[in-house]
């Protein structure tokens, strides 16, 4: 992998502004990583970016996302502390940057399965980059950000240079849904309508009740709703309740970003894309502009959740926009 890759993948949410592969994860605990045994095998693993979910079968391992390129090996490390069973299987929940960053690491070893927009998504991030970067160092070497500026920069130099089999990007891919079967587990994979992307897969642990939601699902954290990436508000109101209309109400649940919980804790993210969306319907209603809706919108309920200063008014826009006139 080139240097300019890896910058690409490790991409950090201090440079902001999403592109082809954004970071929006904030949190930078003390320990690199923490890890959470769940049920029948399936453990949830904390470290930078995407959390990581696993499950140790009889004969083989199968992960959930990959974070970025300088935490898979000791994703890898904090498997074989658990299991000397070989890690076969890679799930891509989304294409973000902090999912599928460490992909590199797996691709010898494991076969990388996700929906097919990953995949198409991944491959055409040299173009994303191509086209969208130039006018991004412009603005950075404005705001004098020369640092931000090279990073781009390199990222244009790889985006010039890369081969497309040298991107790592799901090998089996599938359009609405896909089993696995480890030993004794069935691991359901199913794509929703697009909610944080139109890639989005939640990955069922059918036996264990465990569901790792990705990017779905963000816990007290206020999400990234990746609008160019195919994302919708309204979206994600219909994949929320189709997920847990499907799940056993005593499903454990890992999410995206935030911690280990329950069915309950989808029903507060529900809530607050309903709220954000009621807002925007009740401005538009009494006539606001979007200015005026942006200047004044605020839901204090939500103040507490991670990242509210930083995605709020961009999700207040998204749903904003998506009310049409
Ligand atoms: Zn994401």
């Amino acid at each position: 992998m080139t240097t300019a890759l890896l910058s690409l993948l490790l991409l950090s949410s201090a440079q902001a502004p999403p592109a082809a592969t954004p970071d929006h994860h904030q949190r930078t605990p003390d320990d690199r990583f923490r890890l959470q045994p769940l049920a029948g095998g399936v453990h949830a693993l904390y470290g930078r970016g995407g959390n990581v979910g696993f499950l140790v079968g009889p004969e083989a391992v199968l992960v959930v996302d990959s974070q970025f390129k300088d935490m898979a090996p000791g994703i890898v490390e904090q498997i074989k502390g658990v299991t000397d069973k070989p890690i076969k299987y890679l799930v891509n929940t989304h294409h973000h940057g902090d999912h599928v960053g460490g992909n590199e690491t797996f691709r010898p070893i494991a076969v990388i399965i996700a929906h097919d927009n990953v995949r198409k998504r991944m491959l055409a991030s040299p173009e994303a980059i191509l086209r969208d970067f130039p006018a991004q160092v412009a603005e950075a070497r404005q705001a004098g950000n020369e640092a931000r500026a090279k990073g781009l920069e390199e990222q244009i130099d790889w985006a010039k240079k890369v081969k497309v089999e040298e991107i790592p990007a799901p090998v089996v891919t599938y359009e609405s849904e896909l089993r696995i079967h480890v030993g004794g587990e069935t691991i359901q994979v199913w794509h929703t309508p697009p909610a944080h992307t139109d890639g989005d897969s939640v990955v069922f642990f059918q036996n264990a009740k465990v569901l790792h939601m990705g990017d779905l699902f963000f816990n007290k954290v206020v999400p990234f709703i990746d609008v160019k990436g195919g994302g919708s508000p309204a979206g994600y109101l219909k994949a929320l309740d189709a997920v847990i209309a499907r799940v056993p109400a005593d499903v454990t649940v890992i999410p995206g970003h935030g911690e280990v919980t329950n069915v309950d804790g989808i029903r507060g993210m529900r809530q607050y894309i309903s709220d954000v969306i009621e807002a925007a319907r009740k401005a538009k209603a009494a006539g606001k502009t979007k200015e005026q809706f942006l200047a004044e919108v605020d839901l204090p309920a939500y103040k507490d959740h991670q990242g509210y200063a930083d995605r709020f008014k961009a999700n207040a826009a998204a749903a904003w926009d998506e009310l049409g006139s």
